[in-house]
């Protein structure tokens, strides 16, 4: 049975089940599954033409004792999990027209038309399958740059067992992204608007690591997360990048190109990792905006913390990208005392530089980019110029990242993943296309939906965030308790 253990080597070795329910791990690291599986080409050749679900099936069946989740049982949640998704096929790739060999990967046909409705409706999903299984209940905490949040909360919406707690940077999203969440009128969705928060969604991460390390409050309300922080995210987010390969590519075996707008490192540790299992990819670009820890990370080879820069990207405005210690562990043997000192080290300091033989590592296949706020407007309004079609800030991002290494990337298919859909982004299409007339391809209609209702929501000042966070969830947690 696969286990998992904390990529800082804290704690014992623990079940599927119980790695998901912790969200962190006890030492507060990332969970990791002891060993990684290996995909060989006869698979993948076996796998050529699933559709998503039967994919997502297989995969994480490399993951899952069917102990503790059945065939059945898996495949009913992610049925469940993907028939809120608008298309079909979930993830349709769009062939780009004014770009040879290149395709648009559309993650945001969920619900709340992001990427983040890939990895949360199946993880919400699984995390109340195991919560009804054991008659008990549980607080989601999570925090947002935009997306995250309305997918956790669409997710979570009127079950019973759960409590989503969602909190959000005041004025650091888009008004359409807040009204996601707080139009949402079920009482256990709970969105916290914080604000003067200096380092963004940043700051929010702190807040609740500081409330995991308060052993009394986190048994007495029971919390766990849904953050990338959260292995199954990781896990659901491998299924794209074999979707996506095996969708383009003609032959096994050939190398394909992705490039992936960042901020936390949560998707593309999930391609590395699928990668080091075994799919053929050549290249996989770091898509970074102006906030460039990332891009500095695999360029330079060192781990800083910048001050927060505003771009129209506004979801990757993220100045730590803590799955990156995740993936790392795997580059440097598995050893965990390794990362412990590292983040030892980044967290008294701000600031890892790695020895030359990690960074080689580590850098292995991957290339990386900074887009310019200016560079992003212009990439959106080129392309719809060119072909009608109309990408999001951050599937700009990650366009414009993939032009940057086009001379290193190669011949080989190049795939760019679009993360949200533009309608979250109205006015970063009307300055990118210079217009105040909003295209439809711009609109949709549970935005539109959104405004029409009522909104519901904590509001706090980040500076007291921790003790009012707490306050309001005893309030609620013992309210619920009694009813
Ligand atoms: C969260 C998000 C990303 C970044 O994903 P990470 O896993 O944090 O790197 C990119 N684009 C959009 C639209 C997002 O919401």
């Amino acid at each position: 049975m696969l286990q998992f253990v904390s990529n800082k080597g804290g704690g014992e070795p623990v079940d599927f089940e119980t790695a998901i329910l912790d969200g962190f791990a006890a030492d507060g690291g990332l969970y990791v599954p002891e060993s990684l599986p290996k995909i060989t080409s006869d698979q993948l050749k076996k796998w050529k033409n699933l559709d998503y679900q039967a994919l997502a099936f297989e995969i994480l069946s490399l993951f899952i004792d069917p102990d503790i989740v059945s065939s059945t049982d898996l495949k009913k949640i992610l049925q469940t999990a993907y028939s809120s998704f608008e298309k079909e096929d979930i993830i349709p790739l769009y062939p780009l027209r004014s770009r040879k060999n290149t395709y648009i990967m559309e993650l945001f046909y969920g619900p709340t038309l992001s990427f983040k409705d890939v990895g949360l409706a199946f993880l919400v999903n699984l995390v109340n399958f195991f919560l009804e299984r054991r008659k008990e209940r549980l607080s989601i905490i999570v925090a947002t740059t935009g997306d995250t949040g309305p997918a956790t909360a669409y997710f979570a919406a009127g079950k019973s067992n759960l409590d989503a707690w969602v909190l959000y940077p005041k004025a650091l999203i888009t008004e359409e992204q807040e009204r996601q969440m707080t139009s949402l009128q079920e009482t256990n969705i709970h969105p916290v608007g914080v604000s003067n928060c200096p380092d963004g969604g940043d700051d929010l991460d702190v807040v609740i690591a500081k409330l995991y390390a308060n052993k009394d409050f986190k048994e007495k309300l029971k919390l766990s997360s849904v953050n990338s922080i959260n292995w199954g995210r990781v896990m659901m987010q491998m299924v794209h990048y074999f979707y996506g390969y095996l969708s383009v590519v003609d032959e096994i075996g050939e190398q394909v190109n992705m490039s992936v707008p960042s901020g936390a490192f949560g998707n593309l540790c999930a391609g590395g990792l699928a990668r080091k299992m075994g799919l053929p990819l050549k290249y996989l670009v770091v898509a970074n905006n102006l906030n460039a820890c990332l891009h500095r990370i695999f360029s330079e080879g060192h781990f800083t913390k910048e001050d927060i820069i505003e771009t129209p990207s506004s979801a990757i405005d993220i100045l730590i990208p803590y799955n990156f210690w995740r993936y790392l562990y795997f580059c440097v043997d598995q050893k965990p005392e390794k990362i412990k000192k590292w983040i030892h080290e980044f967290n008294a300091t701000g600031t890892v530089l790695f020895d030359k033989e990690t960074f080689a590592s580590y850098k292995k296949g991957f290339l990386s980019n900074s887009t310019s706020n200016m560079e992003t407007l212009a990439i959106i309004q080129e392309i719809y110029e060119a072909e009608s079609y109309l990408l999001d800030p951050h599937g700009a991002v990650g366009v414009h990242a993939g032009d940057s290494c086009k001379e290193n990337l190669g011949k080989e298919k190049l795939i760019c993943f679009a993360t949200a859909h533009p309608a979250k982004f109205p006015q970063v299409v009307q300055k990118a296309l210079r217009t105040t007339l909003l295209p439809e391809a711009a609109r949709h209609y549970s935005i539109e939906a959104a405004k029409r209702l009522c909104q519901k929501v904590h509001l706090c000042e980040h500076q007291f965030l921790e003790e009012a966070l707490i306050h309001a969830m005893e309030v609620n947690w013992n309210e619920t308790k009694e009813a």
